[in-house]
């Protein structure tokens, strides 16, 4: 099956019994069990649900996995998976990891006696140096945000499996159209699904697939203990954003391409970090591993004015958080999603006041160009 089409035919598609094409939203928390013990397959809808379990299939489908969990959040499923480890135990995080996941596992997973380690996964010799006795797996976020690093997949799965730990990859910016971790040696593969799965700024939602029978028990188990499931509404809007995920991709690629081109030559902008440009450091390994290069873009303007000035003027951008939606938003990552990062280290990184962030949607390229021009120029 072609890409376009397994986002169409994966999964369980429709229903069996009435020959629905979509799959029908199961709004129901309990089921009738014949005898004790004795029913059809579900019991209780926080061990599993059937318009749930559809989106979990077609997940583990399209990660090429061997099961797939729903959670009520992109934080949810993160914190699911950190709830296979135990006190002591320790984790190596890529440095610029999701905000909400730093915050995480540094605010609250510490409480619970998990160790973590933050370093730059690009360079795959700081990942072997992490590496402690009691290290039980590497989390990796490729690309990150706002930087756009790329970490090589292949690479990390060789560090994980050489010392026995588990890979896992955060697929958010990708998503598994453009690119598979599983394929590449990871073992969990994680999303937000809020952003480029759900696709329309309208669900909260997270998914993970892992890549065996052992991790698949394991994490059923927290996900039946702990509860942190998606509802049966999300499930069916995931299941129908991914039907388009295939078109908004090529669309947002095709666009992000041509903005990235206009903002390169732009007098007015300082830096630009996007991975489909050669000048780019993650370039070359960014085409090994994923299908295409993705739809953020971050480029500075210099000052914390001028990027004022840009935000104040666009009219197709609109200013928020989150990415991954048919319409193009912009952000200003040092007061913003990353204003929680001391000013010093913020520049160290690159995150200065005059970076600004976008998420290209599917509107047409020359609207979105001509919105950016006006904006820089004026
Ligand atoms: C948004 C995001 C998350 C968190 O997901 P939520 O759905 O907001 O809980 C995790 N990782 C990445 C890369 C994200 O962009």
């Amino acid at each position: 099956m072609k890409p376009k089409t397994k986002m169409i035919h994966a999964g369980i598609v429709g229903d069996e019994q009435t020959g629905a094409v979509s799959t029908p939203i199961y709004q129901v928390s309990t089921y009738k069990q014949e005898s004790v013990g004795n029913f059809k397959g579900y019991e209780y809808s926080r061990t599993g649900n059937p318009t749930r379990h559809a989106l979990e299939e077609l997940i583990k489908d399209l990660e090429e996995g061997e099961a797939g969990f729903a959670f009520g959040s992109g934080m949810a499923a993160i914190n699911s998976i950190m709830m296979m480890f135990n006190t002591g135990d320790h984790v190596v995080f890529t440095d610029d990891v999701y905000g909400g996941t730093y915050r995480l596992v540094s605010k609250v997973l510490n409480r619970l006696g998990l160790e973590s380690t933050f370093v730059d996964t690009s360079n795959l010799e700081n990942i072997e140096n992490a590496i402690q006795d009691n290290t039980r797996a590497i989390y990796v976020e490729t690309p990150t945000n706002p930087l756009l690093k790329v970490t090589d997949i292949d690479g990390a799965s060789k560090i994980a499996k050489a010392n026995d730990v588990l890979l896992i990859v955060d697929n958010t910016f990708n998503t598994p159209y453009w690119q598979t971790p599983i394929t590449h040696g990871a073992d969990i593969v994680l999303h937000s699904a809020t952003k480029y799965i759900g696709g329309h700024s309208d669900v909260v939602a997270g998914l993970a697939v892992v890549n065996s029978k052992k991790l698949a028990e394991e994490l059923h188990f927290i996900q039946n203990s702990a509860g942190a499931v998606l509802g049966p509404q999300d499930s069916w809007l995931l299941i129908r954003g991914i039907k388009t995920l295939g078109l908004r991709m090529e669309a947002t690629e095709s666009n992000t391409k041509q903005i990235a081109e206009f903002l390169d030559g732009h007098p007015a902008v300082t830096k630009i970090y996007y991975p489909g440009l050669k000048s780019h450091p993650g370039h070359e390994l960014s085409k090994r591993q994923a299908g295409g290069f993705g739809g953020m873009i971050s480029f500075d303007v210099g000052s914390e004015e001028r990027a004022d000035q840009v935000l104040s003027k666009v009219r197709y951008f609109t200013l928020a958080e989150s990415l991954g939606a048919v319409e193009s938003l912009i952000s200003a990552p040092a007061r913003m999603t990353h204003a929680s990062i001391p000013k010093d280290r913020r520049d160290e990184l690159g995150i200065t006041d005059g970076l600004l962030r976008i998420s290209v949607g599917i509107e047409d390229a020359e609207d979105l160009i001509e919105d950016l021009k006006q904006a820089l120029e004026g």
